[in-house]
């Protein structure tokens, strides 16, 4: 799920010019010069622009981080002149040149009644150019600049006043995202994680491209892998994504150990002893999360319903979602209700009298 919202101006030649963006080479912050005016006021401001050419990708405030234009598309935001040099406009980031607008993403903070930056809307505008510089794999360091930088114009002024503003801003986004580069320790049974890197990928009930789609992710979303088969990866329960390289991102998990795999055994040759006196049994993918937080509660496993339906795992099941039906075991408890959120309370309920 991306960290902003999308609400794009309609096309206009003023500002959302549906020219294509050559490439992603800069993050380019900025500030809206327009003391305690909102991102939604910037977006209807964008929205009916008429008679000069201006735009940017984002406004983040304190309340909202606004998407107005697609990040495929040009906006008017870096290419002004401020001064000449030796005849020619002053132009201080040459990765940027010809035009940065053919090459770059800005970013629009803005600012409170006396043109300071609220520390909410640094803090939207670093979430913001963290998911960027993941998405096109930049370095903040190296590759936030200031609107300053490009043109000298005094954007973001807070930031020209004081540099140490921004040099902050871009530490504090270099920590976080190598923070999210360190491996991730995953139980044995987790074959791996991955991230989606398209909007509205398929989530399938098979490992076949043939079958059922039962939903779709967003790019950035993650899930634990299980397993992998016919080219699609197993995200928990009966719910497969496609596991081409192009879609989803693949981490794999050093501890993974495969379980063997589990034959259905015959009612009388159960061996009581060896059965978990309870497991919780999930429904599908929304349940999985509060699944395993209840697991972990009563110190024992989760397993979907699909494993659950063939196979007797515990004397009890704790049915998180879904009702009972084919799930084999001496006793039931379900919570369950009519949509996720419903069973989260329910769950919580339960937790509550543990
Ligand atoms: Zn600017």
């Amino acid at each position: 799920m991306a960290v902003w919202e999308v609400k794009y101006i309609q096309p206009n030649k003023y500002s959302r010019p549906q020219m294509k963006l050559n490439a992603v080479r800069k993050i380019v912050m900025h500030y809206t010069a327009n003391p305690g005016a909102t991102a939604n006021g910037h977006y209807e401001y964008f929205n009916n622009l008429r008679g000069t050419y201006a735009s940017a990708h984002f406004f983040v405030d304190k309340y909202r981080k606004l998407l107005i234009i697609p990040l495929n598309e040009v906006a008017y935001h870096a290419n002004d002149v401020q001064q000449y040099v030796g005849g020619q406009p002053y132009r201080g980031v040459s990765a940027l040149l010809p035009n940065a607008n053919f090459l770059s993403i800005g970013i629009e903070m803005c600012i409170e009644k006396d043109g300071t930056f609220h520390p909410t809307t640094v803090k939207h505008a670093e979430e913001v150019a963290l998911e960027l510089c993941k998405k096109y794999k930049l370095d903040p360091k190296e590759d936030i600049v200031r609107h300053y930088d490009i043109t000298h114009k005094i954007c973001p002024k807070p930031w020209v006043d004081s540099y140490s503003g921004f040099s902050n801003f871009k530490n504090r986004l270099s920590s976080a995202s190598k923070e999210k580069a360190k491996p991730r320790v995953f139980p044995s049974n987790v074959m791996g994680m991955i991230t989606v890197l398209e909007d509205d990928l398929n989530v399938r009930d098979n490992a076949s491209f043939e079958s059922k789609v039962l939903a779709t992710v967003d790019r950035g979303d993650t899930f634990k892998v299980y397993d992998k088969k016919n080219g699609l990866y197993n995200i928990g329960a009966d719910h497969w994504v496609s596991a081409g390289e192009a879609y989803v991102e693949y981490q794999e998990n050093p501890a993974y150990k495969p379980e063997p795999k589990v034959e259905p055994k015959k009612p009388q040759e159960k061996e009581e002893d060896d059965m978990l006196e309870k497991a919780v049994v999930y429904n599908s993918l929304a349940d999985v999360a509060i699944a395993e937080t209840l697991a972990k509660k009563l110190k024992t496993v989760t397993v979907s319903r699909y494993v659950a339906e063939k196979v007797q795992v515990a004397k009890e099941l704790v049915v998180v979602g879904g009702k009972q039906d084919d799930l084999k075991a001496d006793k039931f408890t379900v919570l369950s209700g009519k949509d996720r959120f419903e069973t989260v309370a329910e769950v919580d309920k339960y937790m509550d009298k543990l």
